[in-house]
């Protein structure tokens, strides 16, 4: 029916794909009902021309890479709508000031989920951090702009017996001041900065927002002090001369 052909053009499958790339299995395996219709719909309205691959499988989310209308790259992200990680989505979104209601049903709480990682992009942007730019989301899916060229940007972990103690130092210092600049500026914190949710692309590109949050939230000084010791124990590791975590903490939040 409908939906039907329309995610057999986003997978691509009236040319040349076969039936048995890694797209097609995943795609099979967690594209249940809600999804195909938000990816249909994100379709006819040109957000999405055609996914070419996976990026990446994780327990929470699948991130694709794949083309808009107008053939400009992006990334998708498409939340599983069942995830044992109810429990956890729950707790960070009941914490968030900016979360009026909060469905009971595991399907509605990862929409919220995943728009509130949408507006966190635009947020986060907005202070000049650099990430990957957000262009659109329906229910549990979410389109942004693809860090990379032909391939994926490597993550800081993927790439970090390449670098040398000067490279560290630099990243440590741009990490630093995204912590910084987000929570004074911006009034937010990421809460899960880490050398898995850094890409490298002329310049590092901070990803996965899900799980930001505004200063308000009860939690935010949770965040704020774990993102300060993952940050600065990481690069510590790495030689690099760092800032005291509870000083730091103590400096940010005053
Ligand atoms: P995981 O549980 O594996 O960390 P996640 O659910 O936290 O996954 P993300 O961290 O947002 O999801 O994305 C998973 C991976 O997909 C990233 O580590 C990165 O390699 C890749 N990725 C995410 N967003 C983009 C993007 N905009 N451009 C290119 N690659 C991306
Ligand atoms: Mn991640």
């Amino acid at each position: 029916e409908l939906i039907e052909r329309e995610i057999e053009e986003v997978l691509g499958l009236r040319e040349r794909r076969e039936k048995d790339s890694e797209l097609y299995k995943i795609a099979n395996e967690v594209f249940d009902r809600t999804t195909k219709e938000s990816l249909a719909h994100l379709h006819k309205r040109g957000k999405i021309g055609e996914l070419r691959g996976v990026i990446s499988t994780g327990k929470e989310a699948n991130v694709f890479a794949g083309v808009d209308g107008e053939g400009r790259r992006i990334a998708v992200k498409v939340y599983r709508t069942y995830t044992t990680e109810f429990r956890r989505i729950w707790e960070y979104l009941a914490a968030d000031p900016r979360i009026g209601y909060l469905p009971k049903d595991m399907r509605k709480l990862v929409f919220v989920w995943t728009r509130r990682e949408f507006k966190n992009l635009q947020r986060a942007m907005k202070y000049a951090v650099r990430v990957p730019e957000p262009m659109a989301f329906r229910n549990n899916v979410l389109v942004m702009e693809f860090i990379g060229d032909e391939t994926p940007a490597p993550r800081l972990k993927d790439v970090e017996r390449e670098l040398e103690l000067g490279d560290f130092e630099e990243l440590y210092d741009f990490t630093m001041g995204v912590i910084e600049r987000l929570w004074r500026r911006g009034d937010m914190v990421h809460g899960d900065l880490s050398e898995y949710n850094l890409l490298l692309h002329d310049g590092p590109v901070v990803i996965d927002w899900s799980q930001a949050t505004v200063r308000r939230n009860r939690m935010s000084l949770e965040l704020l002090r774990r993102d300060l010791r993952n940050v600065i124990a990481y690069f510590g590791k790495k030689g690099v001369s760092v800032d005291n975590p509870d000083e730091k903490f103590r400096e940010l939040v005053g």
